[in-house]
């Protein structure tokens, strides 16, 4: 099969884009380098399957083009990271909506099947954990901006499943939560590879707020497996997914054990939300999910414990600081 990705050379479009190729599929990144990076694209380069192309994601000649050359598109594309959302809501909204109206209006010419990134940030506020696909979400006033990633990805939602609905375009929603691994950058506010970092560095390991509020922190790898298992499975068209692990971990006790698993004398400090992000800021302060769905449709949950997964970051962070 050929898979078409946008937002290829970012952390979760280039582990997939290796992973199927690894499987003996072709693949096609589309990404205009604005978060991902030439380096996750260099080590695919060279590849049999492999190609890319360097552009934006609501070019609609380019985007048709590209969609119409594959199979199945994987639409990773899109303005992540809680830092960036704050800071440039207006990008945020504009590349998430068009961006996903410009990849269904292509797929929906040959009826080719699309899988669209969605977030756990749409459950809001929801204390209701672990959540399910069909929990009600709970966003939080549009005076703060975080919650316009939050809405974005919904209407991304609505979208593609009135495209499935609609126009019979087979459409899979998959719901991140806390997606960490290798090669995933800290310079737009994702927590586990800066405390790598400042673990590593013996810099201050940064926590903000009350550093109880808590997270499932999963593996790409597993996330890559679910979604290349999506994309295999008939009956999972016109539906919605939520991929992560439950195993649930603060942010104070992450900030602890990844001081340990580095052996870092590092100190924890504590910074108040206000100023890590911007005045009035809210927090979620527990997202567990449900992988229930997931694994009775694919046969497939993900299961990688976090001390491997912070192993494996760290590791990560070495072998970079070394080349540095
Ligand atoms: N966080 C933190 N220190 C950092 C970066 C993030 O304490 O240097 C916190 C952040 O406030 C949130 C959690 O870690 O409560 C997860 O943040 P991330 O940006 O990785 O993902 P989110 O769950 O917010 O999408």
């Amino acid at each position: 099969m050929k898979v078409f990705i946008t937002g290829g050379a970012g952390f979760i479009g280039s582990h997939l884009s290796k992973a199927l190729l690894d499987q003996g599929h072709d693949v096609l990144v589309l990404d205009d380098l604005s978060t991902g990076s030439m380096q996750n694209l260099e080590a695919l380069q060279g590849r049999e399957g492999f190609d890319y192309r360097i552009g934006c994601v609501t070019d609609v000649p380019l985007v048709t083009e590209l969609v119409d050359r594959c199979d199945t598109t994987v639409h990773l594309a899109a303005a992540v990271g809680v830092r960036l959302i704050v800071e440039k809501p207006v990008h945020t909204i504009e590349t998430n909506v068009r961006g996903t109206e410009v990849v269904l209006g292509a797929a929906a010419k040959k009826q080719k099947l699309v899988v669209i990134a969605s977030t756990s940030e749409v459950y809001g506020k929801s204390k209701a954990v672990p959540f399910r696909e069909t929990d009600d979400l709970t966003m939080g006033p549009t005076s703060h901006s975080r919650w316009a990633y939050a809405c974005s990805k919904a209407l991304d939602e609505w979208l593609g499943l009135a495209y499935y609905r609609e126009k019979g375009v087979p459409v899979v929603i998959c719901r991140f939560f806390n997606t960490v691994g290798p090669g995933q950058t800290g310079r737009y506010g994702m927590v586990l590879p800066t405390f790598a970092r400042q673990a590593l560095a013996g810099d201050p390991i940064t926590v903000f707020g009350s550093g109880e509020q808590s997270r499932c922190f999963g593996h790409v790898q597993d996330t890559v497996e679910a979604l290349i298992r999506l994309i295999q499975t008939p009956e999972a068209v016109g539906q919605v997914f939520n991929i992560g692990t439950d195993e649930e971990v603060t942010i104070r006790r992450l900030a602890e054990r990844v001081k340990a698993a580095a052996g870092s004398s590092s100190e924890i400090v504590t910074i108040p939300y206000d100023e890590a992000y911007a005045e009035g800021f809210e927090d979620m302060l527990r997202r567990v999910p449900s992988a229930d769905k997931l694994e009775a449709t694919v046969g497939f949950r993900p299961r990688t414990p976090l001390e491997t997964t912070i192993a494996d970051v760290l590791e990560h962070e070495r072998a970079r600081l070394a080349r540095a």
